[in-house]
């Protein structure tokens, strides 16, 4: 069976991008795949970062995946920092990856623009990716539009370490989960919710309040246009507040007479589908140490197959067992 790896970066608060685009699709699909959620600790490092809260987010991160359904005994939850070969394979992988390849991402200009001092791990960081994924054998990855331009990179590095040191990696795909949705952000419904975005203003936490979340969609930007229509293009706005609803039901949704009605039908099913959650998380938030008991089982589980890809790499590249 293919196996499949989720990554969650703590690097913020958790909306409902997430919940729909990644975690939802993840529980979804648990029965029929094998996956891997990992949460990208490490990742979190590339840029300015408060220690305290990337400790408390990635536990969030922990707890959020569990309260939505995610179950342990099917699908290890795992922070990257705490398997060491994902930081040794990283290491490996550097040693394939060429300095241009790496300062070509995208990502890495977007981010490294302006006058502030830039980490070397920023730049490095999609090796890192890289070397999440293939230290696991993941066969399947689900990406985002945003993280395209990675997935290449791991793929790239793959086969180029298999054509010159033999056979060693699986070269994943990229996937996108049937159920999986992208949700657009709701003050600029031209740009995705994010965690990274400074305004709060158009996401909706997972972990926010009913009341908040219920003034962001009443607050949420639509157009002139004056009818409920799913029509990306023209009326980005409402056609995001339609896949959020037809996300949360699974059901098509029906005909609105007006903006406000379909505002309202939106805010009961995001409340519908995040009151169970939110009560879930605050019973398992109550319990920090469960949490970290479940990633260090988590760990346990991949470790044996982590270690025999680091074990094989190191073989092929040169170095002594
Ligand atoms: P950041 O801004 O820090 O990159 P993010 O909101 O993009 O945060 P990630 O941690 O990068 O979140 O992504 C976690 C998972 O959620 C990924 O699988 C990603 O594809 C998915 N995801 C993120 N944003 C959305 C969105 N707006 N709609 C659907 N899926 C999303
Ligand atoms: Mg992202």
């Amino acid at each position: 069976m293919t196996r499949r790896l989720t990554g969650f970066q703590p690097t913020g608060r958790l909306h409902l991008g997430n919940l729909l685009g990644a975690m939802l699709p993840l529980v979804d699909d648990q029965a029929s795949t094998e996956s891997i959620a990992m949460i990208a600790d490490l990742h979190a490092m590339t840029m300015d970062h408060d220690p305290s809260q990337v400790r408390s987010a990635t536990l969030e991160v922990a707890a959020v995946l569990l309260a939505a359904g995610v179950d342990p005994d099917r699908t290890p939850i795992i922070a990257n920092s705490q398997v060491p070969e994902h930081t040794e394979l990283h290491y490996l992988l550097e040693c394939v990856a060429g300095f241009g390849e790496a300062a070509r991402m995208i990502q890495f200009k977007e981010k490294s623009a302006g006058d502030r001092p830039v980490r070397l791990s920023l730049l490095t960081y999609p090796v890192l990716m890289a070397a999440d994924i293939l230290v696991h054998d993941a066969g399947q990855v689900p990406v985002g539009d945003d993280q395209n331009q990675h997935l290449e990179l791991a793929r790239a590095l793959a086969t180029r370490f298999n054509g010159r040191y033999g056979e060693t990696f699986t070269v994943p795909d990229g996937v996108r989960p049937e159920s999986a949705a992208r949700i657009m952000d709701l003050a600029d419904p031209t740009r995705k919710m994010s965690k990274s975005t400074p305004s709060a203003a158009g996401r909706i936490g997972l972990l926010d309040p009913p009341e908040l979340i219920r003034k962001t969609i009443s607050r949420a930007v639509t157009d002139t246009v004056g009818v409920v229509r799913d029509d990306p293009q023209n009326q980005p706005g409402v056609s995001n507040l339609l896949g959020i609803l037809r996300a949360c039901t699974g059901k098509e949704p029906g005909d609105f007479t007006s903006y406000g009605a379909l505002k309202a039908e939106v805010t009961d099913a995001v409340e519908a589908l995040l009151a169970p959650i939110r009560t879930r998380y605050a019973e398992l938030a109550d319990d920090p140490a469960y949490i970290r008991q479940i990633l260090a089982e988590g760990k346990a589980r991949v470790r044996p197959r982590a270690q025999a890809t680091v074990r094989r790499t190191r073989a092929a590249i040169g170095l002594l067992d």
